[in-house]
C-alpha cells in the first residue's frame, strides 16, 4: 500500500534546471524513482535521510529510463542499501556501457558533446540491472501497489509507473518545466505519440515528471488539443 510520495527536486549542473527523484512510502518501506545525477549524490542522500528513509528500509530503485541524469546514483543506493534497481531492458545497455545514446535512432550533436562534462558518467556508475521491468509488470511484491507502463518515445525503453490510485511517474515523456506538455526530447516522436494516446485512455490523475512539478493529467490534455 502506498502511504506516501515525496517529491525530490535536484538541481542539475550549469542552468539545466532540475530532475525529480519520487520516494514512495509503503507500508513495507520505500521504492525510489529515478536518482538524479551524479552530482546531486549528497543532496539526494541529505533528502532519503530526512524523509525517514533509511538504508535497509529501501527496498526497490525503479528507473523511468537511462538517462543520466536519471541513474546516476543507483549503482551507489544499490551498494549502500541493498535496493534492486529495476528498469527496461531497451535501455539497460545505457547504464551498462554509459552511453546515452546506446539503442536510440537520434544523435543530438550537442548533447553528445556536452553529457560527459555535465552528467560524467564514470566507469562506477555504470551498472547491470537486477530485474527487467515490462508492460504490464505488477510491483506489489516491492509494497508498490502499481503497474508498469511501458512509453517509449524519449527513449525505447521508457517506462512509467500507475499507481493503483491511477497517479503516474512518467520519466521524461511528458514534463512541466514551463507547463505541462510532451518532453522537449525525443528520440522518437510518433512513437511518444502513440504512449500519450494510450495515457490518455487510462484516466491517469496526478502526473510526477522527471522534470517539473506534478500536474493534473487532464491539465496537460487541456493544452494538448
Ligand atoms: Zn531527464
Amino acid at each position: 500500500m502506498i502511504e506516501g510520495i515525496g517529491t525530490i527536486s535536484l538541481a542539475l549542473p550549469y542552468r539545466f534546471g532540475s530532475v525529480s527523484s519520487y520516494l514512495v512510502k509503503t507500508d513495507t518501506g520505500y521504492v525510489l524513482i529515478d536518482t538524479g545525477c551524479r552530482k546531486n549524490r549528497t543532496d539526494l542522500e541529505k533528502e532519503l535521510e530526512s524523509a525517514g528513509c533509511k538504508p535497509d528500509s529501501l527496498k526497490l530503485i525503479v528507473l523511468t529510463h537511462g538517462d543520466f541524469d536519471h541513474t546516476g546514483n543507483a549503482a551507489y543506493l544499490r551498494e549502500k542499501t541493498g535496493a534492486k534497481i529495476a528498469m527496461h531492458y531497451d535501455d539497460s545497455g545505457m547504464v551498462e556501457r554509459g552511453n546515452m545514446f546506446w539503442n536510440r535512432k537520434k544523435s543530438y550533436f550537442v548533447i553528445r558533446m556536452m553529457t560527459p562534462v555535465l552528467f560524467r558518467f564514470g566507469k562506477s556508475e555504470r551498472f547491470k540491472p537486477d530485474l527487467y521491468l515490462k508492460d504490464g509488470d505488477d510491483l506489489s511484491e516491492y509494497g508498490l501497489n502499481a503497474r508498469v507502463l511501458h512509453i517509449p518515445g524519449h527513449s525505447q525503453g521508457s517506462i512509467g509507473v500507475l499507481t493503483a490510485e491511477n497517479d503516474l511517474f512518467c520519466g521524461d515523456l511528458l514534463e512541466s518545466t514551463d507547463k505541462p506538455d510532451l518532453n522537449s526530447i525525443m528520440d522518437d516522436v510518433t512513437a511518444a505519440n502513440a504512449s500519450v494516446k494510450g495515457l490518455n485512455k487510462l484516466g491517469v490523475r496526478t502526473v510526477y515528471p522527471g522534470h517539473g512539478k506534478p500536474f493534473p493529467m487532464v491539465e496537460f490534455i487541456k493544452n494538448d488539443q
